[in-house]
């Protein structure tokens, strides 16, 4: 046996029942209501959290007395962070604590008091079909996914069914991102239709049928009352690029990446003014919490490669954001702060570290961020190692990335791959990081998959139509093993034999009794069409055959429970993969 002890620093074991033999994670101890909520060990020389909240930032106005704060008279509190700072407990929270199986109703008002965490809930929106729920890092980490219509592509009826398609695989907020088309009639038909809290950019509204050098600050917010009127939850600001910065972006590879920011950067040369986001930045607030819309703090000079990354301009952007979010609390508004972009993994637990130093714990929502920039087409995976290890150092949200990033608008399929992928990077990071009760579902699955249970792997599988098209490609029954290694190989299998023959299966299963597959569904047809490995007519007999292969009294031919020995299994089952890969074959069709 080693001497080596495992570094554990106290969080919790991220499985409910203890399960399995690994005890738990490696992440610090949990400290809801403190700085650190689910927090990874630092690396030597990060920066500390803030000994600051958004109690230090309080309105003018408010008094403090007796161990707790006063509004003025006649105060009414509109948003979900006045609330919470007069100790009242919302039915938004109330909602999120059921969400968030870890916390309490109390614990989720403490941190949004604390502004470590925000409930993006526009009131016009909560009267529609909105689901409340949180950013921040005492709660799940969280996915966005972008979508909306370009001057190019798209229309309003296919952003409606990609904001479905999204909630479907697990987005947790949308951003309506629409450049082209009618934006106002698209944006008011996502609202009307999501259950998600929506974010835009209203910035892109702004310049329509004008040129950015005409943006006044009457046009701002009257973009910004319209749209907060319609119901949308939080908007992008990207009051954080300044002049000051811009000298930077020369020495950069690929300049300002973000549109929001290039547009402002644009502006304040053309005007030889400041950020006008910035200069009017008390009005912005005092639109914004009328109706409760969240500022989410846009990272105007985000570096758009690695060579750009955590530079001069970026990190004097965080800076400024740091002082936006003490501003937008004084206004009693909800604030998360938005990130990079292209960060190579060596400098990402840096730049989650220094955001929740300064920053003082507000949300940090992160693109990606992407880890290399030489594969596009594949953004969707270099990003998601990023928004792991982000998610594990700091991040309380994760913009995804599809696999059209720099290279289009995103397609159906596309949004679909990028929810994934950072549902992946999302769910390691909880994991990882303790939160209890993240890895009762992959108990759940590893157990299924023990037990060779392939209805139950299907079912626990976060897209159950993919994993059961896979399967069934190369065998379509239900057997003791996987066309992978094949019965003789199987290592399941072989460990559960180490016990006795037998194949688990379902609670309740009865030997002798045939399990019924169902033949492939549509959905499952199509991911094998789109593989292109087998012949039409394959697919078409998988649709088919498992219903008659098992029907009636008939046995699944080579279903091992229904032996008399490993032997026989063994037999059957070599048999029918023959036949399948013969028929592969001959059914193959020419590259
Ligand atoms: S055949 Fe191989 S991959 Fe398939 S279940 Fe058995 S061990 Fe796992």
């Amino acid at each position: 046996m080693t001497d080596f002890q495992i570094p554990f620093r106290g969080a919790h074991n991220p499985s409910s029942t203890d399960a399995g033999t690994t005890p738990g994670s490696f992440a610090n101890a949990a400290d809801i209501g403190g700085p650190r909520t689910f927090s990874s060990p630092d690396t030597p020389g990060m920066p500390q959290p803030s000994d600051k909240t958004a109690w230090d930032f309080m309105p003018d106005d408010w008094t403090f007395s007796d161990g707790r704060w006063f509004a003025p008279d006649g105060f009414k509190p509109v948003t979900q962070l006045d609330h919470a700072r007069l100790g009242i407990v919302t039915p938004a929270m109330k909602r999120v604590a059921e969400r968030e199986k870890h916390l309490t109703p109390e614990q989720v008002r403490g941190e949004v008091a604390a502004g470590r965490m925000i409930i993006p809930a526009n009131l016009v929106h909560l009267g529609y079909e909105l689901d409340p729920m949180c950013i921040g890092r005492a709660g799940l980490t969280k996915i966005n996914a972008n979508m909306g219509a370009s001057p190019v592509s798209s229309g309003t009826d296919e952003e409606v069914e990609k904001l479905k398609w999204a909630e479907r695989w697990g987005a947790d907020t949308v951003m309506d991102l629409s450049t082209g088309g009618d934006l106002d009639a698209t944006r008011e038909a996502i609202l009307r239709n999501a259950r998600v809290p929506i974010g835009t950019v209203p910035i892109y509204s702004m310049i329509i049928g004008r040129s950015i050098e005409d943006l006044t600050i009457d046009v701002i917010l009257e973009t910004l009352r319209h749209q907060a009127e319609q119901g949308v939850d939080y908007f992008t600001i990207h009051a954080g690029v300044a002049r000051a910065h811009l000298p930077f972006i020369r020495q950069r590879l690929i300049g300002i990446v973000s549109r929001g920011g290039s547009l402002l950067a644009k502006w304040m040369l053309h005007h030889g003014q400041e950020n006008p986001m910035y200069t009017h930045f008390e009005a912005i607030c005092n639109v914004m919490r009328e109706y409760d819309v969240s500022f989410s703090l846009g990272d105007g000079l985000r570096p758009g490669g690695l060579a750009d990354a955590t530079d001069a301009a970026q990190l004097g952007e965080l800076d400024r954001l740091a002082e936006l979010t003490e501003r937008a609390w004084k206004k009693g508004c909800q604030v998360m702060v938005e990130g990079p972009g292209h960060v190579p993994l060596d400098q990402i637990e840096y730049n989650m570290k220094l955001q929740r130093r300064l920053c003082h714990g507000a949300p940090f929502y992160v693109l990606g961020p992407l880890v290399t920039d030489v594969f596009p087409g594949y953004d969707h995976i270099t990003s998601a190692i990023g928004a792991t290890s982000a998610g594990f150092h700091g991040a309380a949200m994760l913009c995804y990335v599809t696999p059209k990033e720099h290279l289009g608008l995103p397609k159906k399929d596309d949004v679909k791959q990028g929810c994934i992928a950072y549902k992946i990077a999302a769910h390691a990071a909880d994991v990882a990081l303790g939160i209890p009760g993240a890895r009762d579902w992959d108990d759940d699955l590893t157990r299924a998959r023990a037990a060779l249970n392939w209805d139950k792997h299907f079912e626990l599988a976060f897209d159950t139509d993919t994993a059961r098209a896979l399967h069934d490609e190369d065998l379509d029954v239900d057997t003791d093993f996987c066309a992978m290694c094949g019965h003789d190989w199987c290592s399941v299998r072989i460990s559960k034999e180490i016990v006795e023959f037998e194949s688990g299966k379902a609670e309740g299963f009865e030997r002798e009794r045939v399990v019924k597959s169902p033949a492939l569904t549509p959905e499952q047809q199509e991911v094998l069409r789109s593989r292109g490995n087998l012949a039409p007519e394959d697919i078409h007999r998988l649709a088919g055959k498992t219903r008659e292969a098992v029907s009636g009294s008939s046995k699944a031919s080579c279903h091992s429970d229904i032996v008399r020995d490993e032997g026989e299994a063994f037999r059957v089952q070599s048999e029918k993969l023959l036949v399948l890969r013969r028929k592969g074959k001959q059914g193959a069709r020419p590259r």
